[in-house]
Order: C-alpha cells, then sequence, then structure tokens
C-alpha cells in the first residue's frame, strides 16, 4: 500500500504549498473545519491518487514514520469524518477489515481474501447483474458488488 508523505525530502517538482492549499478547500466546501491534522491526512490522501484503499494502521503508520506524530485514534477519527462528509468512502470486507476508499464514485471491487487487497472494479463492466425484485416501498440507492478472490493454490 503506498501512502506518500505531504513532505519528502527533497522533491522539488511537487507544490506542498498548493497541495494544502487545495486540502483546506476540500474541507471548507465539506463543511469541516481546515485543522492541521485534517489537512495533512487529506494532503496525503489526494497525493495517494484517485484510486486507493487505506487502512487507518497504515496512514498512522505513515504519518509517524514521516515525523507526523499523531495517535492512531485521531488518525481514525479523523478518517470517518472524511467519510461522514463524503471526502471518502468505507470499505469493509469482513468484521476485521476496514478500508477508507478515495475512489467515491459508485464502483464495485475485488477483495483478495489471500492477501487483503482491495481493487477497484469500474461500475460499468458489471451492467449483466440481475437484481432481485424491491421490497414494496423501498427504492434503488446503489449496487456494490465484492468480488471475493483467493490466491491459487500451488
Ligand atoms: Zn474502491
Amino acid at each position: 500500500m503506498t501512502v506518500y508523505m505531504l513532505k519528502p525530502v527533497a522533491d522539488s517538482s511537487v507544490d506542498y504549498t498548493a497541495q494544502a492549499q487545495r486540502a483546506v478547500e476540500m474541507l471548507e466546501a465539506a463543511g469541516l473545519r481546515a485543522t492541521a491534522h485534517r489537512v495533512m491526512l487529506l494532503s496525503y490522501l489526494n497525493n495517494a491518487g484517485g484510486n486507493n484503499h487505506f487502512s487507518a494502521e497504515a496512514v498512522y503508520d505513515y504519518a509517524n514514520r514521516n515525523g507526523n506524530k499523531i495517535s492512531l485514534a485521531t488518525v481514525y477519527n479523523t478518517l470517518r469524518s472524511f467519510t461522514d462528509v463524503g471526502l471518502l468512502d468505507q470499505v469493509t470486507p469482513d468484521s476485521t477489515r476496514v478500508y477508507f476508499d478515495t475512489n467515491i464514485k459508485p464502483h464495485h471491487h475485488f477483495y483478495n481474501e489471500s492477501t487483503g487487497v482491495l481493487e477497484d472494479i469500474d461500475a460499468s463492466v458489471m451492467h449483466g447483474v440481475v437484481l432481485p425484485q424491491l421490497p414494496t416501498g423501498t427504492c434503488l440507492k446503489s449496487v456494490e458488488l465484492m468480488v471475493r478472490i483467493t490466491e491459487k493454490p500451488n
């Protein structure tokens, strides 16, 4: 899992001020106060690209390895607050794993139970799925499929 740091030691091609400003604007647009931790974590996630799945533990490890002291509880609560306002999605492939997903468009997942890796499946390639009749008084909101896979045995 790759989580890019906010301030790499010697990468002059990255405009950190612009990244932080983008994070502040996203937070404000979502109605969240732009605290230092929120700006730092959202900048990490923005730098990591559009379709990545992170555990809170991985983000915590990354932040602390790069000199940003933050507790795991703060990381988890911050990522949950991002999810609450639609900046992230949350994917829970089983009762022991929670991933935060930077791809907030409707999509599906491959979940490799051997490796714990989640991989996006574009929503457009799953059009052949036939849904059962919806219960009376309900309407379809979304369909999210989890295609569970494992490594082939040797
Ligand atoms: Zn995803």
